[in-house]
């Protein structure tokens, strides 16, 4: 079968691989999605041994069951599923209670991370990571499993600030920050205000429902603060979908005295906490800084629920298999809006 692989550390390419088959408690998926994710730019950019080589890519897989493994029951061949894209150990206290995103053991693991993902023809996946999709497309249930899923586990640990009558700063509307938009506008009832530096985010972004959208620039954290207020008050609630250096400066510029940062991007940013009362500090009194990852089983669960209910939908732009290194090179140049999705 065709695969898109990272044979050596920052080299994609197209290889041939014998197709898998499905070992006990598994099955063989016939891919029909895969996610172009930011995260697989940095598996990309990796020193070496971090990421096995040679590994094919791809953690926000959906498709079509092809083959069932032994022992393996409640999927038969020709159900369409997605699939959850983590894989904890399973024992620890963290799997224990469903929170397989903290697992205690397994170091971040999953397809396209730690065993081969889903760009390529066929994937084994555990019958345990399948979850049921009802009639929703491939190319839109494929970025529910991480685009999707990453920020609802961020709107959850924010669920409680997220109160009528609230601010969010979403900075970043890309594959997550769209969906973020849509999460928050069917789950909560908060103001919404979208950052990016580009216009073509900030349409996306009200389109999607955002209330106010600030582009990024020099003068961002005035403008959001027109909007939020000045200090003590500000922002409840920011998320953060890059998380570089000027995006962790303006979270902790905008955000209110007792309000949330979530850090979910991962370009690298740092946040400096330095607990002072005397002068302006570098992040408001009893405000909680967090760096949520990914998400769980069950909120994925909701997450095609929702989809499934017409309240959410990714903005994809599909590729074929052959053309999966051109939609990274898109994405690393800023030029996907929405989700880059692959289709084998
Ligand atoms: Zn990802
Ligand atoms: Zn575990």
């Amino acid at each position: 079968m065709r695969a898109v692989r990272m044979t050596a550390p920052g080299v994609l390419e197209q290889v041939e691989v014998p197709t898998p088959s499905a070992g006990p408690g598994e099955v063989l998926l016939r891919v029909g999605a895969v996610g172009a994710c930011h995260s697989d730019l940095h598996i990309l950019d990796a020193p070496a041994g971090l990421f096995p080589t040679p590994m094919t890519l791809g953690h926000e897989i959906a498709g079509t069951v092809d083959e069932v493994g032994p022992g393996v029951t409640g999927w038969t061949a020709g159900e369409r599923a997605a699939v959850y894209g983590i894989i904890g150990c399973g024992r620890c206290r963290a799997c224990l209670r469903g929170a397989e995103n903290q697992c205690r053991v397994v170091p971040v693991g999953g397809f396209g991370l730690s065993r081969d993902g889903g760009l390529a023809e066929h994937v084994v996946v555990p019958a345990s990571r399948l979850l049921h999709i009802g009639e929703l497309d491939l190319t839109q249930a494929a970025p529910l499993t991480d685009a999707g899923l990453t920020p609802y586990h961020a709107v959850e640990l924010a669920r409680d600030r997220l109160r009528p009558g609230t601010s969010c700063v979403v900075i970043g509307i890309g594959g997550l920050g769209h969906m973020a938009v849509q999460i928050l506008v069917a789950t909560t009832a908060v103001r919404i205000i979208a950052v990016d530096t580009s216009v073509a985010a900030l349409d996306l972004a009200s389109r999607m429902g955002a209330h106010d959208v600030v582009q990024a620039g020099p003068d961002s954290v005035d403008r959001i603060r027109a909007l939020v207020g000045p200090p003590p008050d500000g922002a409840d609630v920011v998320l953060d979908f890059v998380g570089a250096d000027p995006t962790v400066t303006t979270a902790r510029q905008v955000v209110a005295t007792g309000g949330q940062v979530l850090l979910v991007g991962l370009a690298g940013g740092t946040l400096p906490v330095r607990p002072v009362a005397d002068e302006p500090p570098t992040v408001p009194l009893e405000t909680m800084v967090e760096v949520p990852f990914w998400g769980t089983r069950w909120e994925l669960q909701e997450v095609i629920a929702l989809a499934r209910a017409g309240q959410l939908r990714a903005d994809v732009q599909t590729f074929p298999l052959a053309d999966a290194p051109e939609a990274y090179d898109l994405l690393r140049r800023g030029e996907i809006h929405g989700r880059a999705v692959v289709v084998p």
